[in-house]
């Protein structure tokens, strides 16, 4: 039988009304039998995200030694939830275990994981189906990466006597026995390793939206939503701040050509967005798929007359953010000019002006300057390479804007065209060149 996994958010398990929807989601179709699930999400606007609340108890507990009133927020969280459920759970008993155990364990990765530890058990119980602790099946190597061999084993082996089953998303164990997470919104990568290890013919990902639409749907109201998407734009659109799925949720499905289709819980009926590899993509005939953006970019922009002509001159720059381990998002570069653009977290105080340092000692350019906040934002879309006037267009929307671009790179594959804004210019330039593309 063709299997699907179904992975669902913070919102689709945030508290009793929402997993009665996910279950009968899930009861609907017989075969969704593999589940992965988030930590509860906010429930109305203000609400604090259980994996919040747990990054909370591990502060408390680093100052005082433990959590117990932090704890009460998440504990508060579960009871009402398994009281709205109305099932046969004591869920005291799970929540003090689980207090005594972050008490215990002393480390931040640990306690945030419990959010996804809890709503799995809650959601094994609503279920019937079997829960597999993620800690025994999704395993990291010792260089922080997912060891994809031992995990997919131990993953097929678990789900062989289960008729369904319910993992707990964002976390595994790591090289050295403890439990580890991903980075933020990590569930979904989780999600895409059960729908590798199974098999399935699709991976659900069920949220709060029905789809992955034009752009952020916070920044213009009810945009377009995307029928369907590469797994390449996903990849541009997501890494550059499209966050309905996070950017490392492809590489699983990826070599097994799985296909992932985004859906609403609280609108199942519609019909959601297909992500496909590129040989099952139909283009809609769009020139541009989708917007993305994001902040807190430093571009250092160096100049130096006939720097084409110097052999090396890339490499010696390069060389010194490797030395002070800076990882690079893009380098465009002109005749005698070249920028790096750098992710501002990633060069915080000295280690900026060592690089600048270095850069002066290893180049001698004319010119070096840095410019910070800056937001960078991705146009992407497979049409964009067949339709003549696109970057004309954008930057016609951007200067009718009156938002000035203050640095330009377009991808080779001529998938993307990216530009740097000054922060505070994001939202009014992805809403800009949104209203271009999208009337
Ligand atoms: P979940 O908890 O289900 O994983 P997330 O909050 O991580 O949900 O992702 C869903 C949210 O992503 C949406 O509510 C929406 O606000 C936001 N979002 C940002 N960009 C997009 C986009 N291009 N398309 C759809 N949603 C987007
Ligand atoms: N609960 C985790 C987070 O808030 C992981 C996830 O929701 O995907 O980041
Ligand atoms: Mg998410």
């Amino acid at each position: 039988m063709t299997l699907k996994v179904c992975k669902f958010g913070g919102t689709s398990m945030a508290d009793g009304i929402a997993m009665t929807a996910v279950k009968k989601i899930i009861e609907s179709d017989e075969k969704r039998k593999f589940i992965v699930v988030s930590a509860p999400g906010k429930r109305f606007n203000g609400d604090i995200k259980v994996t919040d609340l747990l990054y909370s108890c591990y502060d408390e507990l680093s100052k005082k030694g433990d959590c117990s009133a932090a704890f009460a927020n998440v504990r508060k969280r579960f009871e009402s939830i398994v009281k709205e459920l109305n099932i046969e759970m004591d869920i005291t008993s799970v929540l003090d275990e689980t207090e005594k155990r972050i008490n215990a364990e002393k480390s931040s990765d640990f306690t945030a994981s419990r959010g996804e530890y809890l709503s799995a058990r809650v959601m094994a119980q609503l279920l019937g189906a079997k829960f597999i602790d993620s800690e025994d099946v999704v395993f990291f190597k010792e260089d922080g990466q997912l060891d994809g061999v031992k995990t997919y084993k131990a993953i097929s082996a678990a789900v062989a006597d289960a008729e369904k089953a319910v993992f707990p998303g964002f976390y595994g164990k790591g090289a050295n026995g403890k439990v580890k997470t991903f980075s933020r919104g990590g569930s979904d990568i989780s999600g895409a390793i059960v729908a590798r290890a199974v098999n399935a013919s699709v991976y659900e990902n069920w949220t709060d939206v029905s789809g992955f639409l034009a752009c952020d749907p916070r920044i213009v109201d009810n945009p377009k939503k995307i029928k369907n998407l590469s797994y390449k734009e996903l990849r541009e659109l997501s890494y550059m701040g499209a966050n309905v799925l996070h950017s490392e949720s492809i590489f699983p499905v990826r070599k097994a050509n799985i296909p992932i289709v985004i859906k609403n819980t609280f609108r199942p009926e519609d019909e959601g967005t297909a992500i496909l590899p590129i040989s099952q993509y139909k283009p809609d005939g769009t020139v541009v798929t989708g917007i993305a953006g994001k902040k807190n970019f430093t571009v250092i922009l160096i100049e130096k007359n006939h720097m084409n002509t110097e052999i090396g001159f890339i490499r010696k720059v390069l060389s010194v953010l490797e030395r002070e381990g800076v990882s690079i998002e893009h380098i465009p570069s002109g005749i005698d000019t070249m920028s790096v653009v750098v992710d501002s977290e990633e060069i915080q105080g000295y280690k900026l002006e060592q690089v600048i340092e270095g850069i002066r000692n290893e180049v001698d350019p004319d010119v070096i300057r840095v410019m910070e906040n800056v937001a960078l934002i991705a146009t992407v879309g497979h049409g964009m390479s067949s339709s003549i006037g696109t970057s004309a267009r954008l930057f016609k929307a951007m200067a009718e804007a009156n938002i000035n671009a203050k640095m330009i790179d377009q991808g080779s594959s001529e998938l993307n065209i990216i530009v740097g804004v000054k922060n505070e210019d994001c939202e009014k330039c992805i809403a800009a060149i949104y209203h271009e593309f999208f009337g």
